[in-house]
């Protein structure tokens, strides 16, 4: 009898762990991504700006499946799911399966603003993460040229959409370089011509974390240099201004977007299945899609209630349920079920600077040097691929000793990433 065949659609968290659940089981495992890496975005920042470089948060896929006797790697662009017939369709060749894993992540939402989306840049893909490097050191080429005080102004102003970790994460780690290394480099601009400011629609930054951790991360945002704008929201861009309700400009040639996530277009690509805000597909309590127990959506776009309200569109969510849809597949063919999914809150962080980040874990809350170091180290662990724990490490340590950042190489002077 020929082995039952598991295709997992996208090998972002979600998809790695359930190829890594599957890969000595004996089924035939087929597992697809447009990419031929596994990417760690949790880091993207990093290489946004200067501190690492792409290859050190991304894992090729085809090294993880040497060993395994019935996995093969498909790098291609998966456009559909046909359901009735159990296919799913690629740029190639059609493939069909026993049991699917949908794991295609999620897409940026700029809520309809299309000049927002023309304009800003995005931090999902390593070619976005370039790209924001690339014009970041571009504008400092460029203001140390401009006699103009108006234009220098704007070619050194960095606004960030989005109080969220990602946005935190990038105003803190921008300022660094600004200050430590930039200004270095450019002795004829001084750090008090360039700003950076940080926008928020919400009354504080970091929403998921307790009040005080907030206050912490906003006060040290501040005290770094950067502005924070709160309860302000952007209605729209063009290459040269941020435009905010209420009418007030910003005069910037760099808007970063990180205010907002959907589910990733294949969603869309598979029929009659109902789907939630932000396009996600709602899934049973055991992530089978309903009428379609061969199908199982993880990460995030999986729309999975707990106590009432969604999972958050984090990777310990999607690692977790594609470590669960993985077992579910080999409780089922050893003629057994499993009970619904549980997620296991294992808490939040984010890191602000050097020495300074928040954490909270179990009701148990941590600021400051502590939480940095617990930051730093979690992401070695979950880092996938011994050499790039290795050279992280070590471009971290470097950076600590010495506030350098190596990585200040301008690739390519126009932008080449698109939107995702
Ligand atoms: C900048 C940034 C910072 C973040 N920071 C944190 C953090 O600090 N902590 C945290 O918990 N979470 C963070 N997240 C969120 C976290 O990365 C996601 O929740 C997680 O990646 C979701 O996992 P996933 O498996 O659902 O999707 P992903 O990891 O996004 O993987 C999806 C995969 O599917 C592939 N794919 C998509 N569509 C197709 C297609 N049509 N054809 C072929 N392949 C396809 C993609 O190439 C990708 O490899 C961050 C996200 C970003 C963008």
């Amino acid at each position: 009898m020929s082995k039952k065949r598991v295709v997992i659609a996208g090998m972002g968290f979600g998809g790695l762990r359930a190829a890594k659940a599957l890969g000595d089981s004996g089924l035939e495992l087929i597992l697809i991504d447009r990419n031929n890496y596994h990417l760690f975005q949790p880091l993207l920042y990093q290489v946004a700006t200067a501190g690492l470089e792409e290859e050190e948060i991304a894992y090729p896929l085809r090294g993880l499946i040497r060993g395994w006797k019935n996995a093969t790697f498909l790098l291609a662009e998966i456009t559909g799911v046909n359901v009735a017939d159990r296919t799913i369709q690629t740029d190639g060749e059609t493939i069909a399966y026993d049991y699917l894993i949908v794991a295609a992540g999620s897409r940026t939402n700029y809520f309809g603003m299309e000049s927002v989306a023309n304009n800003a840049f995005d931090l999902k893909r390593l070619d976005q993460a370039e790209d924001m490097r690339n014009q970041i050191l571009l504008m400092f080429e460029r203001a140390s040229r401009e006699s103009d005080i108006s234009r220098r102004k704007a070619l050194l102003t960095f606004v960030i959409v989005g109080g969220g970790p990602t946005g935190v994460e990038f105003a803190g780690a921008l300022r660094e370089l600004i200050v430590y290394v930039l200004s270095k480099d450019h002795p004829t601009i001084a750090v008090s011509e360039t700003r950076i400011v940080l926008i928020e629609a919400a009354d504080s930054l970091l929403t998921a974390m307790p009040e005080d951790l907030r206050e912490y991360a906003r006060h040290k945002l501040i005290s770094m240099g950067v502005e924070v704008m709160l309860e302000s929201k952007v209605v729209g861009a063009t290459e040269e201004t941020v435009e905010l309700f209420g009418g007030m400009t910003i005069g910037t040639h760099t808007l970063l977007w990180s205010a907002g996530v959907a589910a990733a277009e294949l969603a869309g690509a598979i029929p009659g299945i109902e789907r939630a805000g932000a396009g996600r597909l709602v899934v049973n309590a055991d992530l089978t899609i309903p009428g379609h127990p061969e199908i199982m959506v993880v990460g995030d776009m999986a729309c999975c209630l707990a106590n009432g309200a969604p999972l958050p569109m984090m990777a310990p969510v999607a690692s977790q349920q594609g470590e669960y849809a993985a077992q579910s597949i080999l409780a089922r063919e050893r003629g057994a079920t499993l009970p619904p999914f549980r997620y296991r809150d294992k808490g939040a962080m984010a890191t602000i600077g050097k020495s300074s980040a928040v954490a909270v874990t179990r009701g148990f809350k941590f600021r400051g040097y502590i939480a940095w170091l617990a930051w730093l180290l979690l992401h070695l662990f979950y880092l996938v691929g011994f050499r790039n724990r290795v050279v992280v490490m070590m471009n971290w340590t470097y950076a600590y000793w010495f506030q350098e950042r190596q990585v200040r190489i301008i690739t390519a002077k126009k932008r080449r990433g698109g939107r995702s």
